[in-house]
């Protein structure tokens, strides 16, 4: 979020302004016009001791940097094509080079995904990806929301996260949950079954990366500064993501990893009313979580239904009202 304004302070309206560039920078991928078609360009970045551990298996950076720009392009409501990888290795180990690449082939093969180009360079081991996908509609902005849509996400929300506190020792879960939550920290799943619903139906989308309710927060401001009002107990959460919850009492603490942790890639989407029946019925194998809906109100509001209000995004995440849920 404090990245997105140095993006718009410096980052915008750099070059000539082309007919071409349908969309810039701001949205989860730009769109560009090539002939006759329309398609996304993203790109994402990992850095070693940022973004993974420095002994993190290669086979997860490998599918998990390309995971991330298919989780951008799906969210545009595009069809990933191609990727480019530029990586930077320190010493080009090839055992860590064949397990990366082993990781980045798994995700790309079953995406339908074609490399096609990179760099390779010595230096900080950093990895950098950048994703091609082809629009058959309009693309899917973040700033489609409008009030009384209704907002869904795609999957379960904050295991990624309390895998991330598994990793870095700060809780100790079952084995169970351990490897359910690792596997989502480590190996993000983007689903390229809700393209076609995206596209068909959302008035917004946006995938959730940097927690739910910041990114959720970009699509409110994209906009034009609505609000959103949520149901906490319709948040969607796994088994090992419930009993995090409950590890310590439900403390406020707890629910701010589960909604502002992060890494979760999954999407979230706003759907006008009067278009649930038709997308429930032409997808009726996709999940839809319903989680709330666009008031005019600005800011985030989470309710519980028998709490009253838990806390309000206006006044700050740590600003929990009730703890007792
Ligand atoms: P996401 O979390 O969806 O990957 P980011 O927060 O990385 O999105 O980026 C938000 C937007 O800012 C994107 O449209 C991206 O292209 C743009 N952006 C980020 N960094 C730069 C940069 N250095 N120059 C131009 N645009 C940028
Ligand atoms: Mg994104």
């Amino acid at each position: 979020m404090g990245e997105f304004s140095i993006i718009d302070r410096y980052f915008k309206n750099i070059g000539k302004s082309r007919q071409e560039i349908i969309e810039g920078p701001g949205d989860d991928a730009a769109v560009v016009r090539m002939g006759n078609a329309e398609w996304t360009i993203c790109a994402d970045t990992m850095v070693s001791g940022v973004h993974f551990f420095d002994s993190q298996d290669a086979f997860d950076v490998g599918f998990k940097c390309l995971a991330v720009n298919l989780s951008d392009t799906i969210a545009m409501g595009a069809t990933p094509v191609w990727a480019i990888l530029c990586l930077t290795h320190p010493d080009g180990n090839e055992d860590w080079i064949g397990r990366f690449s082993d990781g980045f082939h798994e995700l790309a093969e079953k995406s339908a995904v074609s490399l096609i180009g990179g760099d390779t360079t010595s230096g900080p081991l950093t990895v950098s990806v950048t994703v091609g996908g082809q629009l058959y509609g309009p693309p899917v902005l973040r700033s489609g929301a409008g009030v009384g849509d209704i907002i869904f996400l795609s999957n379960t929300v904050g295991d990624a996260a309390v895998g991330l506190k598994i990793a870095q020792g700060e809780y100790e879960a079952s084995e169970m949950d351990r490897k359910a939550c690792l596997e989502k920290l480590n190996r993000p799943n983007p689903d390229l079954s809700y393209v076609s619903p995206l596209c068909k139906f959302a008035s917004a989308a946006i995938d959730i990366s940097d927690g739910l309710l910041a990114d959720l927060g970009h699509i409110l401001t994209a906009s034009g500064g609505v609000g959103a009002k949520l149901d906490l107990s319709t948040i969607p959460m796994s088994h090992a993501a419930k009993n995090y919850l409950t590890s310590n009492g439900q403390a406020s603490e707890n629910w701010q990893t589960i909604l502002s942790g992060g890494d979760d890639y999954i999407l979230c989407f706003c759907v006008p009313r009067n278009q649930i029946e038709n997308l429930e019925t032409q997808f009726p194998n996709i999940q839809l979580f319903r989680i709330g809906e666009i008031v005019e109100q600005t800011g985030i509001e989470v309710q519980n239904a028998s709490a009253g209000l838990i806390l309000s995004q206006r006044t700050g995440f740590d600003h929990f009202t009730k703890n007792e849920l």
